[in-house]
């Protein structure tokens, strides 16, 4: 990848608990707060990044992620955070890296086919591969090597975590939390391949789309998007979320600064 010496990443996530761990062992971090946000810059793993919650939904993921790049000057842009799992083969505790990110409630028609963003000419935004693939490759790591001294005993059991998997795939941003088995049902005969339900990556998308900044996403599974969504969805973040990002992304900045 070129320029990865001269790079900036951006780390976002919607809710503190996702990132909170990441930016404890961040080096020499400062913060710069702007925009109801607070921009915590310093380094991971000798990257120099910018984390910051851009709270929940589309527009706020989007705001954040264009103030990273015009304000804060970030290069590049990761979003990690949880995710509601799209197909039946994809488990709570699984690791969804997306390949491409559409907006689900986005319909203009008949002026644009449906989830076309209007004037783009897409509906599905490619995530950067090379950002992917590292990213992909951390999950594999984690899991095969940190995943069980990383979380809890206790709460593996709780959440029936025996061996996550890592996905790649299409992974659909809205407004909604979704929680009922009848709204998957209808956003799985509309995109055919969805792995993961959220509310901000395909936000993320557009905007590095139109900016030209490579970006990539990563969730962990925190629910079946069903009826039972909400139960527990607090517990997951803190207490397998939370670690799973962590690791993940100090492997992942590791595994980019050995490429400088
Ligand atoms: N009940 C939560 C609400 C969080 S909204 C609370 O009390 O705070 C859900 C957040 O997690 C969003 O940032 C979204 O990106 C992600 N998410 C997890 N599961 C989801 C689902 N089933 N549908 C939509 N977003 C989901």
């Amino acid at each position: 990848m070129k320029n990865l010496k001269n790079m900036r990443l951006g780390i976002i996530s919607a809710l503190q608990e996702e990132q909170q761990g990441l930016v404890e062992a961040m080096q020499g971090p400062s913060t710069l707060i702007h925009g109801m946000r607070d921009y915590a810059l310093g380094h991971i793993a000798g990257i120099d990044a910018v984390c910051v919650l851009s709270r929940i939904g589309k527009v706020a993921a989007a705001t954040t992620a264009t103030m990273l790049v015009e304000k804060f000057g970030v290069t590049h842009i990761v979003f990690t955070g949880v995710a509601g799992a799209g197909d039946v083969g994809v488990k709570v505790g699984d690791i969804v890296v997306g390949e491409s990110l559409v907006q689900y409630d986005m319909d203009a028609r008949p002026l644009f086919p449906r989830f076309e963003i209007p004037l783009t000419g897409l509906s599905h935004f490619p995530s950067d591969l090379h950002l992917s693939e590292r990213l992909a490759n951390a999950a594999e790591l984690f899991l095969d090597q940190d995943f069980n001294t990383a979380i809890d005993a206790g709460e593996r059991m709780a959440f029936r975590l025996q061996q996550p998997r890592m996905h790649r795939g299409l992974i659909a941003s809205g407004d909604q939390f979704i929680g009922s088995r009848e709204h998957l049902g209808q956003l799985n005969a509309a995109l055919p391949g969805l792995l993961a339900v959220e509310m901000e990556g395909a936000a993320v998308a557009q905007v590095c789309f139109e900016l030209g900044v490579p970006f990539a996403v990563i969730r962990s599974i925190s629910d079946n998007a069903n009826e039972n969504a909400a139960t527990d969805f607090m517990r997951f973040v803190k207490s397998v979320a939370a670690r799973y990002a962590f690791h993940i992304i100090r492997r992942f900045c590791a595994e980019l600064r050995s490429e400088f």
